[in-house]
């Protein structure tokens, strides 16, 4: 044999950017190709990180090939380019775009400043003083520490402390690039479980210790103890030597996520969320690729982290449609999650009070395991839910309290206890009209309304930001001071609630409350401690906050869910609602929900108050097995935008007429899109719906290979779309 092992190997590197297939690099002699090695690849005057793919393409003649350079101990886990691979194809993106999620920290390469401390070095001064003496019997324990660490041990000035280290008494030494990640105690403090909780718990254990691939539901009513249940699970990673993920549809908003962790394991876990900084994503992008660091606690992008020895994913609230990325690479991360699991042989667990109609049929025909935790934990009771009729009750015109409402408010008061009042409408009011010419002030940039927000005396668009002042005149009819206020959002119920209870403490939690998130945290975190009897949100407070004192649930305008051709609205409205409902009395007193609806025979309000859940699931999946939606048949949508509205509109009817005939598959529209113009941009929206079985990707890109698209008109992809506007 000729020694090949010394030639230098050619092979097909991924670059994280918008590209379909790796370009081919040589590597240095003696380094083998091995797949997911991290190399810097010159790319024209740059050079980028790539990742070695797998074979090269063999297209370019061998003097034009460059050499990528192999990072030493740098290596994606081979699962993970396998995940790469798959989600690149199952949403019809670039692989390389892929890749970029999974290579999004920025220098992650680049080594830290390095970070250096003094130490006792055993060699006694020269000239000794009280000062000197105290610090080295400070650190005489022989621990390393920054300077002024140690000039406020000793209470010395850090003169002494230097003059130390001149004199060879104390000498520096490097630390580690990062500090140590905490260490989870698997047996830190084990918390007394339910016998509901017990058998999950040793159900999810069981499905750990197996170390292969599959998928539970964990179905426990709001307030069961779901959470202490999956931690058994997590428990049991820590203890097989294993890495655990935790992903939680909004990481920003678990404080209180986080301290049940830390009073289980002992430390709180790593975390993996957009607000880090540069240095925090580094320390913890490269603490999970060395497995130091075991239990992740992230977002959906936490799932493309290199995970070398991965044991068990969690998804939180996994009905949640934060879970859905809607830009660049666009993909459900439940579903992709569950694919993860099966790529690395280890167990999922799929979490909520109200699955998903895709989770909850598959539970039911047994795909997925399904573990019910059917109890409110310790003395809790479900909430007694009762339906308001506003169509016979209702106050003043203008107020949004019906009486029934007022006097259950009321009573909470008197007694001391809390109250939620929930209204998925943030700002003042959700329509500014002309009283004169009945004239709408709407968003230069999308078709949708303006919305007033009074403390900011702002018209405030809710999908661009755009704001102007509230104008003086209409700038339709010129009438004067004009405008009112239609429809009800936080801060009118705010102003209504206030005129009604001025002795009460209230706050307003919102996503845009004027002072801006944090103010909303210390918010909420108040009203946990009791400092506020009466909070006042939106959507951010209905999930997994733990309220306590928390016995009244008020859900002013229940009937805001539905969307106009959106065939998940029902379901995402009794999503929210039932959340909202779980928040009340889940202490030692009982709770009520009053829900207030001009449709009291709506299924969803039927299902809320009287006939449960599973009534409401069960109708949902008929009547989407009769309309073939998922899970029941595939759907994606092709949504074309461009400022050049002509041209988006010709582009699409173009593409509908060149769409191959397919058995069992039918294309829609083009139709503009539920908010036509959005920041700008015309929309129109085609969509593919086939039935089930049928590989939708293929026929999508046997279509798309031979379509025009024009430059300056986009295309994008949402196969599994959940969101129609
Ligand atoms: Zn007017
Ligand atoms: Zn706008």
């Amino acid at each position: 044999m000729p020694a090949m092992a010394a030639a230098p190997a050619r092979v097909g590197v991924l670059l994280p950017l918008p590209l379909q297939a790796p370009y081919d690099y040589l590597l240095p002699p003696g380094v083998a190709p091995r797949r997911g090695l991290l190399v810097r690849a010159p790319l024209g005057a740059r050079e980028l990180i790539g990742v070695v793919w797998g074979k090269a393409e063999g297209a370019v003649a061998a003097d034009k090939l460059r050499t990528a350079e192999p990072v030493e101990d740098f290596r994606l886990p081979a699962a993970l380019c396998d995940f790469v691979d798959w989600v690149a194809r199952y949403t019809l993106s670039a692989p390389g775009a892929v890749l970029a999620q999974a290579l999004r920290v920025r220098g992650v390469i680049e080594p830290e400043m390095a970070r250096r401390a003094l130490v006792i070095s055993g060699v006694a001064p020269s000239r000794m003083t009280p000062a000197r003496a105290l610090v080295l019997e400070r650190m005489a324990d022989g621990l390393a520490r920054m300077p002024a660490e140690i000039a406020e041990l000793a209470g010395v000035s850090p003169g002494v402390v230097k003059s130390l280290a001149d004199a060879g008494a104390l000498k520096w030494v490097a630390l580690p690039e990062f500090e140590p990640c905490p260490a989870p105690d698997h047996e830190f403090d084990a918390v007394k479980l339910s016998p509901d909780q017990l058998r999950a718990a040793e159900h999810l254990r069981d499905a750990v210790k197996k170390r292969e691939f599959s998928v539970t539901l964990l179905d426990g009513v709001t307030g069961s103890g779901k959470t202490e249940a999956y931690f058994e699970a997590v428990a049991e990673a820590l203890l097989g030597g294993r890495q655990a993920l935790i992903l939680l549809p909004e990481i920003a908003l678990t404080v209180q996520f986080l301290d049940r962790f830390a009073a289980r394991f002992g430390c709180q876990p790593m975390e993996w969320h957009s607000d880090l900084s540069k240095r925090e994503r580094k320390r913890v992008y490269r603490a999970v690729m060395s497995g130091e660091a075991r239990v992740i606690v992230g977002a959906r992008s936490a799932l493309f982290l290199p995970y070398p020895k991965l044991g068990l994913i969690v998804v939180d609230e996994e009905h949640e449609h934060a879970y859905k990325q809607e830009e660049g690479v666009i993909y459900h991360a439940r579903d992709m999650a569950v694919v993860r699991a099966r790529l690395e042989n280890c167990p999922i667990v799929l979490a909520s009070a109200t699955p998903s109609i895709e989770t909850y049929a598959n539970a039911k025909n047994g795909r997925y395991e399904w573990l019910k935790l059917a109890h409110r934990h310790g003395a809790a009771e479900m909430p007694e839910v009762r339906l308001i009729d506003m169509r016979s009750e209702h106050g003043e015109p203008g107020q949004f309290l019906s009486p029934s409402l007022r006097a259950a408010l009321d009573a909470t008061l008197r007694a001391g206890e809390q109250a939620l009042l929930f209204l998925n409408r943030r700002g003042y009011a959700p329509l500014t009209l002309c009283t004169h010419c009945g004239h709408k002030e709407t968003c230069r940039n999308c078709s949708a309304w303006m919305v007033e927000h009074r403390y900011r005396k702002r018209l405030v668009c809710h999908h661009c930001a755009y704001e102007t002042a509230l104008p003086v005149r209409c700038p339709q009819c010129g009438a004067e001071e004009s405008f009112i206020a239609c429809g009800p959002g936080v801060e009118r119920v705010e102003e209504e609630f206030r005129a009604a209870f001025p002795e009460a403490r209230v706050a307003i939690a919102s996503s845009d409350t004027f002072l801006g998130p944090a103010q909303t945290q210390a918010a909420i975190r108040a009203f946990a401690r009791g400092e506020i009897d009466v909070m006042i949100g939106t959507q951010i407070v209905a999930k997994g906050h733990h309220f306590p004192q928390l016995t009244l649930a008020g859900i002013i305008d229940a009937d805001l869910g539905g969307g106009a051709g959106d065939p998940r609205a029902a379901e995402r409205s009794f999503q929210l609602l039932h959340q909202v409902a779980g928040r009340s009395g889940r202490g030692d007193r009982p709770g009520q929900v009053l829900i207030q609806t001009r449709n009291p025979d709506d299924p969803v309000m039927r299902a809320l108050a009287e006939t449960g859940r599973d009534a409401f699931l069960e109708e949902e999946i008929r009547v989407r097995e009769r309309g073939r939606i998922p899970p029941f048949g595939r759907l994606a949508s092709l949504i074309l935008a461009g400022t050049d509205a002509i041209r988006v509109r010709e582009t699409g009817r173009d593409l509908a007429l060149t769409a191959p005939k397919a058995h069992g598959i039918a294309v829609w529209g083009p139709a503009p899109a539920f908010y036509q113009v959005l920041r700008g941009r015309t929309r129109e929206r085609l969509l593919v719906q086939a039935e089930k079985g049928i590989d939708i990707q293929s026929y999508l890109r046997t279509w798309l290979a031979s379509a025009k698209i024009p430059a300056n008109v986009r295309l994008t992809i949402d196969v599994d779309p959940i969101s129609f506007f």
